[in-house]
């Protein structure tokens, strides 16, 4: 134990997610020895992230206005939506250039060991997209773990009877993994494969 800020800032630290104890101190350090100024700089950037960074009202995506650069994009390809857990697997499909089309930002997956059911994500949110019949396509590319699986799953059962083109994100990615640290020619050749699950081919 440390005194006082010290310890402080090693505890907020350890809250952020992948940072264990060691690596908390590290940071720690690092922030004590490093120039007033650009500790400062990061302070200033963590309010400004909170004061001004905000999600999409339509697809969740992290967004500096009411709506995020994708939905404003009028040559994005209305008809197709493509489902994710979270905001850097937005970055990590764009990043392939394979999709041109809408997003869906989920906020997690389905996990009842972390207590996490349909409920607790954005799906009645994408139903209500869904509604009038601009959307003909919706690709599951949430994460190839098991949270990730039941969540396309549950969403294909959802999906299915409305009459969507529903697929999923082809093998390939490797499984247990996080969608974000596939590389790109692997995420892209996912979605060049993707696994048909019912509803009409376009
Ligand atoms: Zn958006």
């Amino acid at each position: 134990m440390y005194e006082g800020p010290v310890q402080d800032l090693i505890d907020e630290l350890g809250q952020l997610p992948g940072i264990g104890p060691k690596s908390a101190q590290r940071i720690a350090f690092h922030i004590l020895d490093a120039p007033v100024e650009d500790v400062n700089r990061l302070a200033d950037t963590l309010r400004r992230v909170k004061a001004t960074v905000r999600f999409c009202e339509v697809c969740f995506n992290v967004s500096q206005e009411e709506r995020c650069k994708i939905c404003r994009d009028p040559r994005r390809d209305q008809s197709c939506i493509c489902v994710v857990e979270e905001s850097k697997d937005v970055v990590a499909v764009e990043r392939t250039r394979e999709f041109r089309g809408l997003y869906h930002v989920l906020g997690g997956a389905i996990s009842p060991i972390d207590g996490r059911g349909p409920g607790d994500l954005r799906i009645r949110e994408l139903l209500t997209r869904l509604a009038d019949s601009t959307v003909t396509e919706v690709i599951l590319a949430t994460d190839p773990n098991m949270e990730g699986e039941a969540t396309a799953t549950y969403l294909s059962r959802l999906l299915l009877p409305m009459g969507l083109t529903v697929s999923r994100l082809a093998s390939g990615l490797p499984v247990g993994g996080d969608l974000e640290y596939a590389d790109e020619v692997t995420l892209g050749r996912a979605f060049e494969g993707r696994r048909h699950l019912g509803g009409t081919l376009t």
